[in-house]
């Protein structure tokens, strides 16, 4: 086996069994493979060994990762910040977004997305906590920005997307990671049919999938080290 591919069956694992620990089946919880700064070769590696959605942040990058793999089917999902004169590479090339937190955004990315392809899913990201500098919704606006975005007829909404900073410690971290489940389920309360709760990285997906989790976003703990910092 390789590299990639041992890394992956480890991250399974860990998945497997802390849904087990929390009593959620093991399937209750989809990997993301996070491959930005990683070339088309380890994508094309961790493909054959079962992965199938990939997450990328920058997006010339990721487009051209898509070309030279455009024979595989990959379901390719934008992970980084959107500014508005990115929203129509966006569109036209990724199946799924998880960092829209403005109506603009997802207002050009509805008008932008081609007739041709199905709806752009869509998750919401929240500022759990709190940073003044951080990308993500503040908590109280989510649900207004739910509603909205609802109604824009080529985007499907799916869930929320969070990326805490780090908690000194498990249960701090967990606590996090529980705020954004709180807006879930008060958006489910309204019949917002979601079903994609974002969060959880290589250090942190034990407490994201404790508090919910439906769906981690991992690089480092498959693919190895970044060359680069992100
Ligand atoms: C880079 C990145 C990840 C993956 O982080 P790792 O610590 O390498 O697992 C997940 N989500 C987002 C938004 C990222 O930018």
């Amino acid at each position: 086996m390789t590299m990639i591919s041992d890394n992956l069956q480890g991250v399974r694992a860990r998945i497997t069994a802390a849904c087990t620990a929390v009593g959620r089946p093991a399937d209750a919880v989809n990997l993301l493979a996070v491959s930005k700064t990683f070339g088309p070769d380890a994508v094309a590696e961790a493909f054959a060994a079962g992965q199938r959605a990939f997450g990328e942040n920058y997006i010339q990058e990721a487009v051209e990762k898509m070309a030279a793999l455009r024979e595989l089917p990959i379901e390719w999902h934008c992970i980084g910040p959107v500014q508005s004169n990115k929203t129509r590479l966006v569109a036209e090339n990724f199946q799924w977004i998880h960092t829209v937190d403005r109506l603009k955004i997802a207002q050009r990315l509805s008008d932008q997305r081609p007739a041709d392809m199905p709806p752009l899913q869509i998750c919401l990201q929240v500022n759990v906590d709190g940073g003044a500098n951080k990308s993500g919704a503040p908590p109280h606006d989510v649900a207004d920005l739910a509603l909205a975005v609802a109604t824009l007829p080529r985007l499907r909404l799916r869930g929320l997307m969070c990326i805490p900073e780090p908690a000194p410690d498990f249960v701090a971290t967990r606590a996090l990671f529980m705020r954004a489940k709180a807006l879930f389920d008060a958006l489910n309360a309204q019949n917002m049919g979601l079903d994609t709760l974002s969060m959880g990285m290589s250090a942190d997906m034990e407490a994201a999938i404790h508090a919910g989790s439906t769906m981690v976003r991992v690089g480092t703990a498959i693919f190895g080290g970044r060359p680069r910092p992100v």
